[in-house]
């Protein structure tokens, strides 16, 4: 069910705790707002909920006095993801309780299913949200869970062993943990009002209400943290994911000379006693730069993803075909460094228009002109550039890429 798209599903992750285990360690600092790779670590899961496809809201459970430190996590996350999120609300005097003002938030945009979630895991891997979705489709809830590998021993309080349990079929609870919205509701609101006070996740409160929770295979990177030792584990963790490696990619074009009064170059028309002739508008260094980006990315050529034969790139700007480039390095997470072009030709010069070549880069590429270089030669009146046959350029691209 909740995999077909006509049905909502939200995030609900609780991030209201104070931390006292993580206490005077860590400055006082609830351990869903401590550093983690640069960021807080509240802003991992909420990162993932908000890229996952299938997930239309994300709401967030907050400590009133929180407010500061969850928009400076706010402000680690990509600002594209950001219209799914729903503005953040307190959080009550426990976890159930908390999580219920969650619940009710979300009311507002009736989602069909909730991950409910605990901020303090911040490595929720998405092959296991598509799991959970999957298990909903069979009960009212799903978590995912590790089975028990370790002998269990029950102990008195002087620390003797009283017994050894028996760990078959005993699993760790994790989270996310998925329901059927109108169940977990329910559940919650009969949970509020019964004396129980020994909930300490949500599978718990459906299963006292009756309903059915499935459990699929968790992952020890749901390790939730809440020592410092959790934390460092966490901080090794995440500077392994954010580790980025630098590539190099290159790219060579040429276009013949044709009847015209003006070329193209690097965006910048330049008036000529000729121009470039091609399908597109022949920016030969525009094209170069392109396939140099897609050669860093190794993400095919410029021909690959706009075809010659295909009518609509006719006489097109070609700043489609880098902008194109530039989001597919962006998709993977990519970074430009630096760009370096040269362009081979006799005539036109130049030097005149790198001012305004650069600038038009500049734009198109969001760099600063120290990172970028635009360098012009003649090939000394040998081969078709010395011939004033045509045009060729050279480009580099230097990105920055995460390296898993
Ligand atoms: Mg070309």
């Amino acid at each position: 069910m909740p995999a077909d798209t006509s049905h909502l599903n939200a995030a609900l992750i609780v991030a209201a705790g104070r931390g006292s285990r993580m206490g005077h360690d860590n400055g006082g600092l609830a351990k869903q707002f401590a550093d983690l790779g640069g960021r807080t670590v509240l802003s991992w899961p909420m990162q993932t909920f908000l890229e996952f496809p299938d997930i239309s809201f994300v709401q967030v459970v907050i400590h009133p006095d929180d407010r500061a430190l969850y928009d400076g996590a706010v402000g680690d996350l990509a600002a594209q993801t950001l219209p799914k999120l729903l503005a953040p609300v307190p959080g009550g005097a426990s976890r159930r309780a908390s999580t219920a003002n969650g619940l009710e938030a979300l009311k507002a945009v009736q989602p069909d299913t909730v991950l409910i979630h605990d901020a303090a895991r911040p490595f929720v891997d998405p092959d296991i949200i598509a799991g959970l979705f999957t298990a909903l489709e069979t009960h009212d809830g799903a978590i995912p869970g590790i089975a028990v590998a370790d002998t269990l021993k029950r102990a008195t309080a002087h620390g003797a062993i009283d017994e050894t349990v028996s760990r078959e079929g005993l699993w760790q609870a994790q989270t996310p943990q998925a329901f059927r919205f109108a169940m977990i509701c329910a559940a919650h609101e009969a949970a509020a009002q019964s004396a129980r006070t020994d909930f300490t996740d949500d599978a718990s409160i459906v299963e006292a209400s009756g309903g059915t929770v499935g459990i699929i295979p968790g992952d020890h990177s749901l390790r939730k943290i809440t020592t410092q030792a959790d934390l460092a584990w966490a901080q090794a963790r995440a500077q392994r994911l954010t580790q980025m490696e630098t590539r190099v990619g290159q790219g060579f074009d040429v276009h013949a000379f044709g009847d015209g009064d003006a070329v193209i170059l690097c965006g910048v028309k330049i008036p000529h006693v000729k121009k470039l002739s091609g399908h597109s508008d022949a920016d030969v260094a525009m094209h170069a730069l392109t396939d140099a980006i897609l050669g860093a990315v190794g993400d095919g050529d410029i021909g690959t993803h706009f075809p010659p034969s295909d009518p609509q790139w006719h006489g097109a700007d070609s700043v489609v075909f880098l902008e194109d480039a530039l989001r597919r390095l962006k998709e993977r997470g990519g970074r430009l460094s630096h760009i370096d072009v040269t362009l081979i030709c006799e005539e036109p010069k130049i030097g005149p228009h790198r001012a305004a070549m650069t600038e038009r880069l500049c734009a198109v590429l969001g760099l600063s002109g120290d990172r970028i270089s635009i360098k012009a030669t003649t090939t000394e009146r040998l081969g078709f550039a010395g011939r004033e046959e045509g045009i060729a350029a050279m480009a580099t691209a230097t990105v920055a890429l995460p390296m898993w």
